[in-house]
């Protein structure tokens, strides 16, 4: 398997982590793991820097700070995949709006796959595994890439803290739950991916994070 290329980019109004994957001498092709407002034009730079073509959006969940610059993009030939227990926020982003930016145009968002727990995607020939983390809000899924010992997580945990439960559909007893029985049982030096701050992993979380305890 060739090597993964995994470039980080925080975007939008309030720093939101955005990823963009390819491999290394590959097809040319990129994956967005979420796509920010406004994230067009820097993800932009990245595919015309590396000669890459965008096939697909992946979004961890339905906040409009994940998902406001799907829009944005030639979606025609896009995959994009969320996970339906968002729906409502993915099509009718404006019911959140009073948590967002005063001014910010929310642009609905179809998606084109469902997925659900345990779903396995398959990535220029590696296993992704799906798993489905509500807590933070009803649908965060977090994208577990086996080979590379890797785990895009939204906003479900981040380094020494974990995703807010205040807002509408959130619930801290179902975050705590989540994180426990599909963060926690992944392999110890699984590297981390949160949709805000820094990386971290799956043993230094388990062992000091201050909101759950392993
Ligand atoms: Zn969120």
């Amino acid at each position: 398997m060739k090597n993964l290329c995994v470039e980080k980019m925080e975007l939008g109004p309030i720093a939101t982590n955005a990823f963009l994957l390819w491999e290394e001498n590959g097809n040319g092709e990129a994956v967005l793991i979420d796509a920010p407002p406004f994230a067009r034009e820097t993800v932009q730079q990245v595919l015309d820097r590396e000669k890459l073509k965008l096939k697909a959006i992946w979004l961890t969940h339905g906040h409009w700070d994940h998902m406001g610059g799907v829009a944005d993009f030639e979606i025609e030939d896009l995959e994009i995949i969320g996970h339906k227990d968002d729906q409502v926020m993915f099509e009718q982003p404006g019911i959140m709006s009073t948590f967002a930016i005063p001014g910010l145009e929310l642009k609905p968002v179809k998606i084109t796959r469902w997925v659900e727990h345990g779903d396995k995607l398959d990535l220029w020939g590696r296993d992704i595994e799906i798993r489905h983390c509500p807590g933070h809000c009803p649908g965060n899924v977090v994208f577990w890439f086996k080979e590379e010992q890797r785990c895009f997580v939204g906003d479900v945990i981040f380094a020494g803290s974990v995703g807010r439960s205040d807002l509408p559909g959130g619930d801290f007893a179902v975050l705590e739950k989540s994180i426990r029985e599909s963060i926690y049982t992944l392999p110890e030096d699984t590297l981390l991916h949160p949709g805000h701050g820094e990386d971290t992993g799956v043993d230094l979380e388990k062992s000091s994070n201050p909101f759950v305890q392993a």
